[in-house]
């Protein structure tokens, strides 16, 4: 068997972080993986320079996530196709709303054969379909596709804070070979016969987190703040069993994926931290994102829309009363003081 050649296809807050850690174990494993590992990045001028030059000089990604070093292996490639080149192994890492259109790029160039992980915290809804990202890598692409997900806030994991992290897996040996790529000292990985229940655990505290944002805006403190975050749990759960098959309650209870990332969410992710200055700024979330975020995305708010079209759509709206209050509050105006009525 010839050797592993990754490629990281994402270069944002988290895709830099953790192609830091696969840069430095494949230098740890040069007899599994080739040693030049490709990050496809999303084009554009930073302080008046290529970002892509940027990274390949530097060797740090000054926009996404700044004052971290890469590892020199790792090599920024601005052309799509051409990251991808040659890979056996495919990291997919980019926000959720962006795929669609990386996966028409990507049809019919992808060898039989490859393995592919997603690192992707959303889900994919048209009409009454969900689908979660690695069943619609699977599906469009023809490769098994596992999922990586836990309580990895990226600036802890990019300097090397004790966090752990779940993988999912389809076949034991692509879950052992992900684990090898990421797997350091303080950034353990669990695995899990459990995909769908990993993939939906990262999409679905997103939503949460924007709730724990609302709460934080209103100051009403740790015990609302600690009740958002059971009942967004219960809805997780109960939507996962409603419309998906086979999801394991450990994954929920026991894994990094499940309760672990809804509290570090809860407390310090992107989305709750938009959605406390949603309620103190009165501010809309797009123009928060751009002031607060220097282009990285928010993801909490556009699957709270995704899942509420999905539930209209399966006439299950109002099932799903948190969810529904977070789509209602940050797209139709509801006012924020309406959040815990009714929970
Ligand atoms: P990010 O939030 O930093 O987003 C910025 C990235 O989006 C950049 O790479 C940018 O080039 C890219 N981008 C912007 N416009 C684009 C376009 N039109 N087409 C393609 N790409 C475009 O990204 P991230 O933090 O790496 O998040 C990726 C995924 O990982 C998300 O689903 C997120 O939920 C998940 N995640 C993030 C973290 C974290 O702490 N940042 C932790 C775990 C999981
Ligand atoms: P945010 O996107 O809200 O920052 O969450 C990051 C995350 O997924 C931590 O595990
Ligand atoms: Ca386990």
């Amino acid at each position: 068997m010839g050797k592993e050649k990754v490629a990281i296809i994402g270069s944002g807050n988290w895709g830099s972080a953790i192609a830091r850690l696969a840069g430095q174990n494949v230098a740890k494993h040069p007899d599994v993986f080739d040693q030049r590992v490709p990050i496809w990045v999303f084009e554009e001028e930073f302080k008046g320079k290529k970002l892509t030059e940027i990274i390949n000089t530097t060797h740090v990604n000054e926009k996404y996530l700044p004052g971290i070093q890469l590892p020199e292996n790792i090599v920024a490639v601005p052309d799509l196709v051409e990251a991808i080149k040659g890979a056996t192994a495919l990291v997919f890492v980019m926000p959720h709303q962006f795929l669609g259109r990386i996966i028409e790029q990507l049809e019919g160039k992808i060898e039989k054969g490859v393995k592919a992980v997603s690192l992707i915290k959303g889900v994919d809804v048209k009409g009454s379909e969900i689908h979660i990202f690695a069943d619609v890598l699977e599906e469009k692409l023809g490769i098994s596709c596992s999922a990586l997900s836990g309580a990895n806030i990226a600036s802890e994991v990019a300097t090397d804070r004790f966090s752990e992290t779940t993988i999912g897996y389809r076949k034991k040996e692509e879950g052992e070979l992900w684990k090898k790529l990421f797997e350091t000292h303080n950034f353990r990985v669990d695995l899990i016969d459990d995909v769908a229940g990993v993939s939906l655990c990262g999409a679905l505290k997103n939503i949460v987190a924007v709730a724990a944002g609302f709460i934080d805006g209103l100051q009403y403190g740790n015990n609302s703040k600690a009740a958002v975050m059971r009942i967004g749990l219960i809805e997780m759960k109960n939507f996962c069993q409603e419309f998906f098959e086979n999801v394991k309650m450990e994954t929920f209870l026991e894994e990094s994926a499940g309760v672990a990332d809804l509290i570090t969410s809860c407390l310090g992710g992107r989305n709750r931290k938009c959605a406390e200055a949603f309620v103190t700024q009165k501010k809309p979330f797009d123009v928060l994102e751009k002031e607060m975020l220097n282009g990285q995305k928010l993801q909490g708010i556009h699957t709270a829309k995704e899942v509420y079209t999905f539930l209209q759509a399966r006439n299950r709206a109002g099932a799903y009363k948190l969810f529904d209050k977070v789509y209602k509050i940050s797209w139709e105006g509801m006012p924020v003081e309406q959040l815990t009525e009714g929970l």
